[in-house]
């Protein structure tokens, strides 16, 4: 199965990102999001990675152009009608991603794959969506997406392993390393990750150290590169909420309880760096 055409959707930080580095290795990408503003937002953070790039003397100027000119803009799923593969990195909401499976199973040609950026929403049941589930996987990338190497891929029940392959072959040409993982809540990365983040916020809404002491604990006891309440602001705050509310509805257990601080904080939009202000304040 050859990869060439890539529609990206959802074009905030993870969608940005993922459409960076497929416009990088060479794939012609289209960037769909539902909004404009956030289509250029988007193409703003691409722009301003790779200008990064060339003043560090990673790239040349012409490299730029090149990457920026295989990325188009889109508005519409309909767009979806000639792409080997969607990659959807909208919000991290059940009823959304199915809605938009659906309509790209309608719209994308026949042989495309349709995969799922979901942080911890189950591949199987996004695939139920559609009429074509052994061809629904879930690729799911770290942030940054330039920088971060790891691609966690998701096979959900009916994923076939033709599907997995080319998925995890793109992924190496992204200069990723991927690794295989079965359809659980959180799947890996955030069964063991977001409860630890939990917990922190658990820690500053008891008043046991200021958000200040708790990342720092962390980051010199732990030898982590960045505090977890610092990193909660960088995924973003109702991202956080989400995948704990996914892993306490997937598991049924109360130790997945997301914390009252927590919502609290999304309830006010504090959502972290992308607002300016989650645990911390950002210019
Ligand atoms: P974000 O809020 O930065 O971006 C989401 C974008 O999706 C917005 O631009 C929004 O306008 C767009 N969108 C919403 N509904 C849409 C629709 N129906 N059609 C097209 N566009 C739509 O969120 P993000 O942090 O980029 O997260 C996106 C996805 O990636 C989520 O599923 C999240 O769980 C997952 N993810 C996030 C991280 C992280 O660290 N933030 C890491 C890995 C995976």
């Amino acid at each position: 199965m050859s990869i060439q055409n890539v529609m990206v959707i959802g074009a905030g930080q993870m969608g940005s990102g993922i459409a960076q580095v497929c416009a990088q290795a060479g794939f012609n990408v289209k960037l769909n999001d539902m909004k404009q503003e956030a289509y250029e937002r988007g193409i703003a953070s691409i722009s301003k990675n790779l200008s990064r790039n060339v003043e560090k003397g990673r790239m040349i100027e012409d490299e730029k152009s090149q990457v920026l000119g295989r990325i188009q803009s889109s508005l519409d799923l309909k767009d979806a009608h000639d792409v080997d593969i969607v990659i959807e990195a909208a919000v991290e909401n059940m009823e959304i991603k199915s809605t938009i499976f659906k309509t790209l199973d309608e719209v994308a040609p026949k042989h495309a794959i349709l995969a799922s950026n979901t942080s911890s929403l189950p591949i199987t049941e996004i695939a139920a969506a559609t009429k074509r589930p052994e061809q629904v996987i879930g690729m799911h990338f770290m942030n940054p997406v330039p920088v971060m190497k790891l691609v966690e891929i998701i096979r959900g029940l009916a994923t076939t392993d033709e599907v997995y392959q080319a998925v995890e072959d793109m992924t190496v040409k992204l200069s990723k390393t991927p690794v295989e993982v079965n359809d659980f809540p959180g799947f890996v990365s955030n069964r063991i990750l977001m409860p630890m983040i939990n917990e922190a916020i658990f820690t500053l809404q008891e008043g046991v150290a200021t958000k200040e002491a708790i990342d720092e604990v962390m980051k010199l006891g732990m030898n982590h590169p960045m505090g977890p309440l610092q990193l909660a602001d960088f995924i973003g705050l109702d991202t956080c909420l989400y995948i704990m509310e996914v892993l306490h509805d997937g598991f049924g257990d109360s130790k997945y309880r997301p914390s009252p601080l927590l919502r609290q904080y999304v309830k006010a939009g504090w959502l972290g760096k992308k607002t300016g202000r989650g645990f911390y304040e950002y210019n």
